[in-house]
């Protein structure tokens, strides 16, 4: 049977980070959470189940945390009752920042269901945290953790960025050794993505910021992934680590392409072979659900090679790779005959390897990733159409 998670956006933060282009809001207040949670509610009761368990409830935002969280419980509760009643087993993440929660909220938290926190902890320097305007400076980001460890926690990712504008690999090193230092159980390492639009592009289109190099970046990942893999945290996809057996049960359907229903503005779902999506404002999406409309924005339907292109290169982005397997079985052809020539030329390169079981990316195809992304976009595939779009 298979296997399905949900995720729930709660898109309310209490300032913009500089560098955030996701769909949050800051300035509404308990009443608006409310009324914002009511409509996820109502959203939930008007989903078609996927059939299988359900094995992962997922907050992200925006700043799950920063509301009360026996609204979180609500949702919850509502999950569990359609459900026929959530597990131990199954996954309960709430995105988290320092600054926001309190000891009694996260006993909270722990008491309604969550099992698991995502903690924003970004960098470990007061001027860095500042110029990306975090709300939080560092004994922010510890105490959150101690409490957390307090009130039983005991699964803890702790999110960091690297390539921050004048951030040397000294300070890098600082970041990793504090964050190890508070021992998470998952760390995910992002690379910082300038996105059009953000105060983080204009600071540097105006010179008023500079990026490191791209060889000082590169070296910051390389050193990471020594440095964590020493300390027992394996890598398991480009940008995240985890002691092992505590990799992120929901990043994995994601990259495996798995079943998701998404309840909230702008959330993204997708029951194969269908993806769809919600209308991204936040009042829009309350406003619609309050009277009785269907907050859907768009949706598409991904043809097969659609779907086997984004399953290899999910799969690649893995550390453990394409599963030939489990490929076979979803898409009755092996993937090394589906992309036969794509992954000779890789594989010449030495950008790809395999064996019976599996393919995966080596060290060099991990460090130009977008590259081997952007070739299955255009890859021919075996028996199946050219893709019909050409990519610009
Ligand atoms: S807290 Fe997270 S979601 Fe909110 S603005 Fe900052 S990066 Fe974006």
């Amino acid at each position: 049977m298979t296997e399905w998670g949900l995720y729930v956006h709660i898109p309310f933060c209490q300032a913009r980070c500089t560098y955030c282009d996701f769909n949050t809001v800051t300035g509404m207040g308990e009443a608006e959470h409310r009324r914002y949670t009511d409509a996820l509610i109502r959203e939930w009761a008007g989903e078609m189940l996927p059939s299988g368990p359900l094995v992962s409830i997922f907050f992200g935002g925006g700043t799950p945390s920063l509301i009360d969280p026996h609204l979180l419980g609500r949702v919850i509760d509502r999950v569990d009752a359609r459900v026929g009643g959530i597990s131990a087993a199954v996954e309960v993440t709430v995105e988290t920042n320092p600054g926001t929660v309190t000891p009694e909220k996260l006993a909270i938290l722990k008491e309604v269901g969550v099992n698991r926190l995502s903690i924003g902890a970004q960098a470990r320097q007061n001027h860095h945290l500042l110029s990306l305007n975090r709300i939080h400076d560092v004994s922010a980001i510890d105490e959150t953790v101690a409490m957390a460890r307090d009130v039983g926690f005991r699964n803890i990712n702790l999110d960091a960025i690297y390539g921050l504008p004048g951030q040397t690999l000294i300070e890098w090193q600082e970041t990793v050794e504090g964050l190890l230092r508070l021992a998470p159980q998952h760390l995910s390492l992002y690379a910082l993505m300038v996105e059009a639009g953000t105060p983080l592009k204009q600071q540097l289109d105006r010179g008023q910021a500079v990026l490191p190099q791209e060889d000082a970046v590169a070296d910051m990942a390389d050193w990471a992934e020594t440095r964590l893999g020493a300390a027992g945290l394996l890598p398991y996809e480009i940008s995240n680590y985890a002691i092992p057996g505590l990799e992120s049960r929901h990043n994995r359907l994601y990259w495996q392409l798995e079943p998701y229903l998404a309840l909230g503005a702008g959330a993204h779902a997708y029951v194969s072979p269908r993806r769809w999506w919600n209308v991204r404002g936040v009042r829009r999406y309350m406003e619609l659900i309050e009277g009785g409309a269907d907050p859907g924005d768009g949706e598409e339907e991904l043809t097969l090679a659609e779907e086997m292109r984004e399953y290899a290169w999910l799969g690649l982005r893995q550390r453990r790779g394409i599963d030939r397997a489990a490929f076979r079985a979803r898409f009755a052809i092996d993937p090394v005959v589906a992309f036969g020539s794509l992954v000779e030329s890789l594989g010449g390169q030495g950008l790809l390897e395999w064996n019976e079981s599996r393919l995966w990316l080596t060290a060099r195809g991990r460090d130009v990733a977008s590259v081997t992304a952007r070739a299955l976009v255009d890859a021919p595939i075996e028996g199946l159409p050219a893709p019909s779009v050409p990519n610009s």
